[in-house]
This record gives C-alpha cells, sequence and structure tokens, in this order.
C-alpha cells in the first residue's frame, strides 16, 4: 500500500514538472510541491500561469522568435515586419545575403 502511494506521488511529481516545464515554470520546484501534495500538487501545476518572459527567452535561445534591432521586441522569426514598430524586417533576414539587402535598398524596397 506504501508502495503504490509512493508510486502515485512520484507520477504527480514528475507530471508536475513537465506541466511546470512547459509553462516555462520551475520544474524542479513543482515536483517537489507535487511529491509533497500528491495530485493536489498537480493541479496546481495545472492551474499555475506560464511565465511569458521565460517561454519568449527560450523561443529567443530556440530560435522560434528574434529581436527587432530597432525596437527589440520578440517576433517571430519569419516575420516580414515588426508588428510593434513596423521595421521592414526583410532588411535583417539572415538568409539574405548583405549584396542583395544592398541592391533592394538601391532598388527601393
Ligand atoms: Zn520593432
Amino acid at each position: 500500500m506504501i508502495l503504490e502511494a509512493l508510486v502515485v506521488w512520484l507520477v504527480c511529481a514528475f507530471a508536475a514538472a513537465l506541466i511546470a516545464s512547459a509553462k516555462g515554470r520551475s520544474s524542479c520546484g513543482f515536483a517537489f510541491l507535487a511529491f509533497i501534495l500528491g495530485p493536489l500538487g498537480l493541479i496546481v501545476a495545472a492551474l499555475a500561469s506560464p511565465d511569458q518572459e521565460e517561454l519568449t527567452r527560450r523561443s529567443l535561445r530556440n530560435g522560434t522568435l528574434r529581436k527587432c534591432p530597432r525596437c527589440a521586441e520578440a517576433i517571430k522569426r519569419e516575420a516580414l515586419a515588426c508588428r510593434f514598430c513596423g521595421c521592414d524586417m526583410a532588411l535583417f533576414h539572415e538568409e539574405r545575403t548583405w549584396l542583395e539587402r544592398v541592391a533592394d535598398r538601391l532598388a527601393g524596397i
């Protein structure tokens, strides 16, 4: 009986860690909380609000987002214009060579 309860508590801790990690929260902290509280800790992890700043930092690190060179806000990597300041991101696209960017500027694009 004690062994089964320990397995349930460990599963709750592991699930809470996964949920917290997906929300940008401390996976170790929520795993510890769920290990102490059991299923209640799992519910707390499920109801916790996502840490948007951490999720943005992760997206910047993995390349899903990039910073606008003008306003420094995080925008999608594929965006052609910044949604915050309207900066033309085509001029800063990494796939474009320096010569292509200069040619576009001279052509008035
Ligand atoms: Zn911008």
